[in-house]
């Protein structure tokens, strides 16, 4: 495809491409039954979120105040949370729908560590929502990279479908401009500056036609805001104009910990 011609052709041959990747994954991965994604409930009707009356009002949005950098949720008067307070990325924000709490922890690990492919449905669905009511623009989005490896590994990789789920719903084309040059140890247990040292210089942008435009980084968890950063400098090192992310969740706080089932959590 030639991408370097009037924005309208761009976006037109962008978006058949992406429709008929869309309609490819959901006749094979999506179930006809509608069920909630988290407790499995039947539900009456097609929702726009895929769950039902009692999960939905479990789950974590991030509420109204939220910080002008991270978007996570504030109790108290100020702009910034404290991670952002005097660390901010070269994006221009990050908005989520949830906070990376409780039921959203469940429906990112089912998506993916469970295969559950479909939950991107309803977390799109809540993503394209705040991308709306926070005004972001965007010209094209673009998404968190695996190497070869780990996509091997896990047979797909959840921001880039995330990424596709948003691109239907918002219209946009979907560009896999990022490549992810070597690979990292996992960041789960780092520590901000040690994730930050771990993740430097590891992505890149092979797409020269990100040049001047404004960008929307996809990926499922904001955490330290190391990694949006990482793909944020080697977007811009590539000339776009800018770069706003989007995620499904976004941490409290910064500091991973090893909660007592093994999982993480943040303090
Ligand atoms: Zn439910
Ligand atoms: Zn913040």
């Amino acid at each position: 495809m030639n991408f370097s011609g009037r924005t309208a052709a761009f976006r037109a041959a962008c978006k058949r491409f992406f429709v008929s990747m869309a309609h490819k994954i959901d006749e094979g991965l999506f179930p006809e039954d509608i069920t909630c994604d988290l407790c499995g409930k039947e539900l009456d009707e097609k929702l726009r979120y895929r769950l039902c009356g009692e999960c939905i009002s479990k789950a974590p949005f991030v509420g109204d105040h939220i910080c002008l950098n991270c978007g996570v949720t504030l109790t108290d008067e100020s702009d910034y949370c404290i991670r952002c307070q005097n660390d901010r990325g070269e994006y221009l924000m990050n908005r989520s729908p949830l906070v990376y709490e409780g039921e959203a922890k469940e429906l990112i690990y089912a998506l993916k560590f469970g295969g559950k492919k479909y939950i991107v449905h309803t977390l799109g669905a809540m993503m394209a929502d705040t991308f709306l009511k926070n005004g972001m623009e965007a010209d094209i989005i673009v998404f968190v990279p695996m190497t070869a490896a780990e996509e091997k590994k896990r047979g797909f990789n959840q921001s880039e479908l995330l990424a596709r789920e948003l691109g239907e719903r918002l219209q946009l084309p979907v560009l896999p401009a990022l490549i992810k040059v070597r690979e990292t140890a996992t960041q789960k247990l780092l520590t901000a500056g040690e994730r930050a040292k771990n993740i430097e210089g590891a992505f890149a942008c092979v797409f020269s036609q990100v040049k001047q435009r404004k960008l929307l980084l996809v990926d499922d968890v904001f955490t330290t805001g190391t990694t949006a950063n990482e793909c944020t400098k080697a977007l811009l090192k590539a000339k776009a104009k800018e770069v706003r992310v989007l995620t499904a969740a976004v941490t409290k706080k910064k500091i991973p910990v090893e909660s007592k089932d093994g999982d993480v959590d943040y303090i």
